[in-house]
């Protein structure tokens, strides 16, 4: 049974003052508490040895810190390791840590499952659970952080893994808020990418509530191809979602990404590019392509690499930045669409440098 006491990684600075105030203490001690939980990595009021024993005492009472857990940690033979994490409820859902050249990038989900039903998708095919809390959105970067070896270094945030961070909007601001936070981790919101499927509306409400990168799911230049492959589609059609994409302020002079998986005979010929090149042609953006990854059953396969060298080619043609993003963590079913958070086998997420 879930403890109903509340877990003090869901507030912000703000609601963390709100709630110390409440208790009768001096606001200041809600940004002591934050720098315990989110830069130290503190899991017990007993560890907070600025607060006094009493009011850690109280604390504990009146609240509780609680972060998912990990189960195991599987390496992939290019560094990247995928976490399976325990929720509070029994529920599991998994991380990524991606390497780069100096740091690294943790993906993370922001749902149990999901309900947006992309074909390609391995989340998709368990369907959706739940939502996480904005406890369980940052717990699973603090967890990571303060206890791999590699944690230390992670120094970007991608929202990608299992989940539409769209659809579960406000913990996934709050989220973002408490990351960027400088009592909290301080992340930069530069360092920060928000992906959707395309959830037109909230595109443009995000665009309003907070500053932070976006990449969207692209994957076809047509309703037709989209609608067979993202489901989405249906509701916001290219046209509805290009408006907002095009509405949506980057931080700084940053593009927006739109990601494209490449899929043999689906969307991944010339003509495809060609389609591709024209509906973009009036979008400040670049293009990430992913060659699909292939894993036991699954229904698409992967183009040749000389089709996805000319599908590059024509894009490149046309004046798009697009890069041909290698997924990463293939060998542990930790690439593109393929978290589940299945335990004993184990799939997993979107990886790129
Ligand atoms: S690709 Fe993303 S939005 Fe689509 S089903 Fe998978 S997790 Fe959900």
């Amino acid at each position: 049974m879930t403890n109903l006491l509340p877990n003090l990684l869901d507030f912000t600075l703000e609601e963390m003052e709100a709630f110390i105030s409440s208790s009768g203490k001096e606001k200041y001690r809600a940004r002591q508490i934050m720098k315990w939980l989110h830069q130290t990595g503190c899991a017990s009021f007993d560890a907070m040895t600025t607060l006094s024993r009493d009011f850690r005492g109280k604390l504990s009472a009146i609240a509780r810190i609680y972060r998912p857990a990990i189960v195991k940690i599987q390496k992939s033979q290019d560094g990247t390791q995928k976490a399976l994490l325990r929720l509070e409820d029994g529920l599991f859902i998994e991380s990524v840590l991606i390497p780069g050249k100096s740091h690294w990038t943790i993906c993370l989900s922001t749902q149990a499952g999901c309900a947006m039903g992309c074909e390609f998708c391995l989340t998709a095919r368990q369907g959706f659970k739940r939502n996480l809390t904005p406890a369980e959105i940052v717990g699973q970067l603090i967890t990571l952080k303060h206890e791999t070896p590699d944690g230390a270094n992670i120094n970007n945030i991608v929202m990608m893994g299992m989940g539409e961070p769209l659809a579960n909007y406000e913990s996934t601001i709050k989220s973002i808020q408490i990351l960027t936070c400088d009592f909290g981790l301080g992340m930069s919101n530069r360092r920060i990418t928000v992906s959707t499927c395309g959830l037109a509306p909230q595109i443009i409400q995000l665009g309003k509530d907070i500053c932070i990168n976006l990449a969207v799911s692209l994957n076809a230049p047509d309703d037709e191809t989209r609608n067979q492959l993202m489901p989405v589609n249906k509701k916001y059609p290219l046209a509805t979602l290009l408006t907002a994409c095009k509405k949506y302020p980057m931080p700084g002079r940053r593009l927006l990404t739109f990601e494209y998986i490449l899929i043999d005979g689906v969307n991944s010929s010339r003509a495809d590019a060609e389609k591709l090149a024209r509906l973009l042609k009036d979008q400040r953006c670049k293009l990430n392509l992913i060659v699909f990854n292939e894993y036991p059953g699954s229904p698409f396969k992967s183009p040749s690499a000389k089709d996805v060298e000319a599908f590059q080619q024509i894009l490149l043609d046309r004046h798009f930045t697009t890069m041909l993003r290698k997924s990463k963590g293939g060998d542990i079913l930790a690439a593109c669409g393929q978290l589940s958070g299945a335990v004993g086998n184990g799939y997993a997420v979107c990886l790129w440098d």
